[in-house]
């Protein structure tokens, strides 16, 4: 099971991969989260990244593919991963491709959710991390918030385009619970990977 989700920042990407993970028994890579603990360790790459990812804007291509190529070598993906956050561009999209092969993805999934709605959610996810005791993300403020969007809507939207003209994109409607988004998700899916 080698599957893709995409959509928007806030649109339920991370809490779905993980899901499907846990079903499909592949490891999830979330590329924020990978970046983040770099940022966090204050390791070389994290320095590199972390004035980017605060300002909401996506890291260079080559850097954040060779992390994922890093990634994808490891023996736990043998049987398929459930990649989050990444290919967020179409260079990015080309290369995975490559890399995959003939063997390539068994679907990608995207997760659609309206600005409105978006904003409520990350508004909720910095008031939850706050009352919890946790640190919000640095990038969850409004914004910067915007500018993902932004980023978003000219760098990763037309991978939609790219996956659907290859017959793999599944749209899933991302403004219902996470309960129904994964019954949605699993209707496209097989039981087993
Ligand atoms: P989001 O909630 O916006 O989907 P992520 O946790 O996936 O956020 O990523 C956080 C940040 O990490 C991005 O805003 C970007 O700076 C960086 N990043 C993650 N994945 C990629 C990627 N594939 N290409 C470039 N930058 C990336």
């Amino acid at each position: 099971m080698k599957l893709v989700l995409l959509g928007p920042p806030g649109a339920g990407k991370g809490t779905q991969a993980k899901r499907l993970a846990a079903r499909y028994h592949v490891p999830h890579l979330s590329t924020g989260d990978i970046l983040r603990s770099e940022v966090k360790a204050g390791s070389e790459l994290g320095r590199l990244v972390e004035d980017k990812m605060g300002a909401g804007k996506l890291i260079d291509d080559e850097t954040i593919s060779s992390v994922v190529a890093g990634r994808l070598a490891q023996s736990d993906t043998v049987n398929g991963f459930i990649l989050d956050g990444y290919p967020r561009t179409v260079a990015q999209a080309n290369t995975l491709e490559q890399r995959l092969g003939s063997d390539g993805l068994t679907a990608v999934i995207e997760l659609s959710v309206d600005e409105a709605e978006l904003f409520d959610r990350i508004q909720a996810r910095a008031t939850e991390a706050g009352s919890a005791g946790a640190q919000a993300r640095k990038d969850d403020n409004t914004a910067i918030f915007r500018k993902r969007l932004q980023t978003f809507a000219i760098e990763t939207k037309p991978l939609s385009e790219f996956y659907a003209s290859r017959g793999l994109l599944i749209q899933i409607d991302g403004r219902a619970s996470a309960d129904e988004v994964a019954a949605h998700i699993a209707d496209h899916l097989p039981k087993h990977g």
